[in-house]
């Protein structure tokens, strides 16, 4: 049923039974100057059949600004752990983000609604218990723009803004987000149990995960090893497609990582402009420890905290056959996507080679990622064609001439038709992405109070693949001053 309204969104609230080890209860704290609705995903909405006409109520704003409860909502900040840049923390948890309930739709899935920036919890620490306007913005429009690319990610339902002012390294506005996803529990909920010796929590946690979430191995002996298998293969698969469209997570912290396999925590994070394996998209990342040649490895690292948490529950072999497979896992599924990428669709033993070639290419020509592999759409496999416009974003000209010869051959060797060819690629091949100036326009707008451009976006970045007549110049590479915008750990 789409028409659902605030009162009668059905909660079925699972997480708030689990033992009170598991969380905080406690409810939102709203802002001190008035609420109101910035941004409102109707595609969001209809995952938990809510009525879209319902965010013109100002009820709508009250309840996701934190200041009113919808019936069924049990609200509580989850509590975790997590290895950060390396270093275990012994507690995080929600320290600015309350789980309000769990909708279930009519289709049988169950999604947390989840409110960020809705005040202290027991687990704030230093922090203020907030989020500011810009990184709510940020967050928002990346949850559509990778569901848009089809990369699995949390979703964002609304953002609601106030007049509140929040000190991060200037003075900003505060605002909220409503994130959904199946569920919030991260590698880090596993490791705050086992480190603290609660090994009954640990079970009830991997119990629970595994009923809620991977319901076929709720009867399997060896439940725990194969559900960490799984966790392992959708991870791999996960950051293989991070990979393939230039994106990069500047956190990539245990806290952050989705038991799901899904992004979550968009903090500062970033759609590559110029190609640059070394890419580092944290301002606040000095070693680059999260860069974007590193993730891959990252991904092996996190899922090896991830193992160690499990070992009172699987054997040692188990978890680290399972482990085993993440390199190989990963890198069919990157394979996979470069080949789409390039058009090709027989598996041939040199297009390992042929890929890391044009990579090579795109870094010593800081050419843009998204550009020329759109543009690379148009190549023209016939000898001697000179594919022009493709040929003017390399520097050094006879070296991607050379190469050309052999990417036509290779796609010549597979009887590809160019027009065919042309019109796969473009559904794997973005024309659009989050780029970082684009995302920054759409908030200096919104601090002026106008929020037009994040509605543009919205409608872009859900059809990225697409072309949107008359949004040509939203493809277009950065303007000088949104090349390299700093992008920090700050929110
Ligand atoms: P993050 O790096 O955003 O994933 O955050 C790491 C931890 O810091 C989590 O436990 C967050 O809830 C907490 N945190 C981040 N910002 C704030 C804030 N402004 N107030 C309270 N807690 C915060
Ligand atoms: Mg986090």
């Amino acid at each position: 049923m789409a028409g659902r309204t605030l009162e009668t969104l059905p909660f079925d609230n699972s997480y708030a039974r689990l033992p009170d080890a598991f969380y905080a209860k406690l409810n939102p704290t709203t802002f001190s100057s008035p609420s109101y609705l910035v941004s409102f995903n109707p595609a969001a909405a209809a995952l938990i059949d809510l009525d879209p006409s319902e965010a013109k109520r100002p009820e709508f704003a009250g309840v996701f600004g934190g200041g009113m409860l919808a019936p069924g909502m049990d609200p509580l900040a989850m509590v975790y752990s997590g290895h950060q840049f390396g270093v275990y923390v012994p507690q995080l948890g929600d320290g600015r983000a309350i789980l309000l309930g769990e909708v279930k739709s009519d289709r049988g899935d169950r999604w947390d609604l989840h409110l960020k920036g809705a005040g202290l919890t027991p687990f704030s620490r230093d922090g203020d218990g907030r989020a500011v306007l810009r990184s709510t913005i940020r967050e928002y429009l990346c949850c559509v723009a990778m569901q848009g690319l089809g990369i699995p990610t949390t979703q964002a339902l609304c953002i609601v803004g106030s007049d509140d002012k929040i000190y991060r390294e200037q003075i900003e506005t505060g605002a909220m987000l409503l994130r959904m996803a199946p569920s919030h529990v991260r590698f880090g909920t596993f490791e705050i149990f086992y480190y603290r010796k609660q090994h009954e929590e640990l079970k009830v946690l991997a119990d629970y995960v595994i009923d809620q979430h991977f319901p076929h191995l709720r009867l399997a002996g060896d439940r725990y090893g194969r559900f960490f298998a799984e966790v392992v293969e959708r991870t791999a698969k996960l950051i293989a497609q991070w990979q393939a469209v230039g994106w990069a997570h500047g956190v990539m912290n245990t806290d952050n990582m989705s038991i799901l396999g899904l992004t979550l925590d968009y903090g500062p994070f970033g759609f590559m402009d110029d190609y640059d394996a070394g890419f580092i998209c944290n301002h606040s990342d000095h070693n680059g420890r999260y860069a974007f040649n590193q993730q891959p490895y990252i991904g092996l690292w996190n899922l090896s905290c991830l193992a160690q948490t499990l070992l009172p529950l699987a054997e040692k072999d188990v978890l680290k056959a399972g482990l085993d497979m993440y390199t190989p896992l990963f890198e069919q599924e990157y394979l996979k996507r470069m080949r789409a990428k390039l058009g090709l669709q027989e598996e041939r033993a040199e297009d390992d080679e042929l890929i890391r070639d044009f990579l090579g290419l795109l870094q010593e020509s800081h050419a843009d990622y998204t550009i020329v592999f759109r543009e690379l759409g148009t190549f023209s496999s016939n000898p001697g064609a000179p594919n022009e416009r493709l040929r003017e974003h390399f520097l050094n000209r006879d070296r991607f001439d050379e190469w050309a010869a052999r990417y036509g051959a290779r796609v010549r060797g597979e009887c590809s038709r160019d027009d065919e060819r042309s019109v796969r690629m473009n559904e794997v091949n973005p024309r659009y992405v989050l780029r970082n100036y684009l995302a920054q326009t759409a908030i200096e707008k919104a601090q002026q109070k106008d929020f037009s451009e994040i509605e543009r976006l919205l409608t872009l970045l859900q059809s990225p693949y697409s072309e949107h007549p008359g949004m040509e110049s939203y493809a277009a590479p950065p303007p000088n001053w949104g090349k390299h915008l700093a992008v920090s750990c700050s929110s």
